[in-house]
């Protein structure tokens, strides 16, 4: 399927329903010459149902950009990300955004299942942030990037922006959590932030004619 669009400049669907990510990527894409389209911008009939089923986040990451580039016909970035946490063996890991045993656990409800399972555990506790981009062309090619992001978990939620685990991680160079960083300086330093930049280049390159179903092919 392909939907027909009459945006200035080709679209790219950034294919997450997380507003904490859509915030981060409407900056961290900026200057790309692609429209920025998101799920709630397309028909909720348009709308693939993608499981997570992968074993890695480059599995999922790449079967939700698939998805939607098969859905809609257009470029498309998906991300899968992750909390690692050392004492946990690496949990939650793949599972972070389900890690709680309520079954419509709240950002803030995981925070507080983290520090349950941490509760004992000797200090610090010493975690990182794992993000996996996938760009989907709507012929198929798939393109990854990764970025990482190391830290701690503390004991005492700090800061208000972000979202997730932000106010429980902290960056030990900074003193500061996630939560407590301006919006700017997070999507200076982040997991995400490290992805975004290491996919810029493909992206760029995607852009041009031949990849967008120009008239050069
Ligand atoms: P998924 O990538 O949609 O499977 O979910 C990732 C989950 O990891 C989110 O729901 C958050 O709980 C957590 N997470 C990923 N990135 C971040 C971040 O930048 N800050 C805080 N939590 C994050």
């Amino acid at each position: 399927m392909r939907i027909e669009h009459n945006f200035s400049r080709p679209p790219l669907m950034v294919a997450t329903g997380n507003r904490g990510k859509q915030r981060e990527y409407r900056e961290l894409l900026k200057g790309l010459p692609f429209t920025l389209v998101f799920p709630q911008d397309v028909a909720a009939e348009v709308a693939p149902k993608v499981e997570e089923s992968g074993a890695t986040y480059a599995q999922n990451a790449a079967l939700k950009a698939r998805a939607w580039a098969e859905a809609t016909g257009w470029l498309t970035l998906a991300d899968d990300s992750g909390l690692e946490v050392a004492a946990l063996g690496g949990a939650p890991g793949l599972y972070s955004a389900r890690f709680a045993p309520q079954p419509h656990a709240t950002d803030a409800d995981r925070r507080r299942y983290l520090l349950a399972q941490l509760a004992g555990k000797p200090q610090p506790w010493q975690a990182r942030f794992v993000c996996v981009i996938a760009v989907a062309t709507p012929e198929g090619t798939l393109h990854f990037a990764e970025g990482v992001c190391q830290g701690e978990i503390i004991a005492q939620e700090r800061g208000e922006h972000g979202f997730g685990y932000d106010p429980l991680f902290l960056l030990p160079e900074l003193g500061l959590t996630m939560a407590e960083l301006p919006p700017e300086e997070k999507n200076r330093r982040s997991h995400r932030a490290r992805a975004a930049a290491a996919i810029r280049p493909i992206l760029q390159a995607l852009a041009s004619p031949q990849h967008l179903g120009g008239e050069s092919r």
